[in-house]
């Protein structure tokens, strides 16, 4: 202690930050945990804007901690990838949703998508294909009942990997949206060869719906975009009637967003289906 005066630099190298000791402390317990365990998924449903009927969820990740605040996937996926356990963490989520499918169906829940996210790291490892197809086919689910999720960034670094990966989850029949859509930096004509199923519309833009100005404009924009490309499209984020109504009036397909339903738990959302089935 009494050489700090002198070795300056050990002043600069101290006690980590609290952000430091939070991330370190989160990455500890990502290491340690096996598979899944800890985690919860949830389940955020997606409606036809002219019906109103449901037509899929989106699964979310939940990670509830038991002595505080649960750690929200914005800042623990990132996390999971740069420590190397978002490919284990990504397996357990299709597994799960998975079996909530099979399950659901066998409850009688009408024919409806379920949306998992894929983050691209996860995308662009080498055994993500062969993974996925395993739990699939163990599951005995019908491919047809899961889609996947996943951002401009995930797919442009490598866009012929991506169009090839793209044609054979396709052809297994599963279906793959572009995530955060218009919140990347990708050529519309690198998009248009991707063999894409639907568009979400990110979150950002439906927000600016309600403010007027560019918002209406650029949401239009985008919807005619998908119409071109003969996508299906889905608006994130939908908050109020007046949100809802613009869609419609614009012919977006689906909508998702706190107006319509949070993100629940599997028996919750099965309850909320029997609820919203006109
Ligand atoms: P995302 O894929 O864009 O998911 C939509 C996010 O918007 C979710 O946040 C959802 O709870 C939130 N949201 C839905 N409707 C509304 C609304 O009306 N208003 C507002 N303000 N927010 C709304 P969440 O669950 O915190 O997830 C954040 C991000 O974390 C997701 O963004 C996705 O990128 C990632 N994520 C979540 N689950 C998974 C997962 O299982 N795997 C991977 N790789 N990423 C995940
Ligand atoms: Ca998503
Ligand atoms: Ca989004
Ligand atoms: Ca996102």
């Amino acid at each position: 202690a009494k050489e700090a005066g002198r070795n300056n630099f050990h002043f600069y190298t101290g006690a980590p930050t609290p952000l430091e000791r939070r991330t370190l402390s989160i990455e500890q317990r990502l290491r340690r945990g096996v598979e899944g365990q800890g985690f919860q998924l949830v389940y955020q449903p997606i409606v036809d804007t002219h019906t109103g009927s449901v037509r899929g969820a989106e699964a979310l990740l939940r990670w509830p901690q038991p002595d505080g605040d649960p750690i929200g996937p914005e800042l623990f996926i990132p996390i999971a990838e740069s420590v190397g356990v978002i490919q284990s963490l990504g397996r357990w989520v299709f597994g799960e949703v998975c079996k909530q499918v099979v399950q659901w169906q066998a409850d009688g829940l009408p024919a409806i998508t379920v949306a998992i996210n894929v983050s691209p790291i996860q995308f662009r490892h080498q055994g993500f294909l062969p993974s996925l197809l395993n739990i699939l086919r163990e599951s005995g689910v019908n491919p047809g009942l899961i889609s996947l999720e996943l951002t401009e960034s995930a797919l442009i670094k490598d866009i012929d990997e991506s169009v090839k990966t793209f044609s054979i989850l396709r052809e297994v029949g599963l279906s793959v949206a572009l995530d955060d859509f218009g919140t990347g930096y990708s050529s519309l004509s690198q998009l248009a060869r991707l063999p894409l199923d639907k568009l979400k519309i990110d979150r950002s833009f439906v927000k600016g719906i309600e403010g007027g100005g560019a918002g209406p404009p650029i949401v239009e924009a985008i919807i005619a975009l998908g119409h071109t490309l003969n996508l299906e499209i889905v608006a994130e984020g939908v908050e109020t009637q007046q949100d809802l109504a613009f869609l419609r009036e614009k012919r977006c397909h689906q909508a998702q967003g706190y107006f319509i339903g949070r993100p629940m738990i599997g028996n919750a959302f099965f309850e909320w289906c029997t609820m919203n089935t006109p």
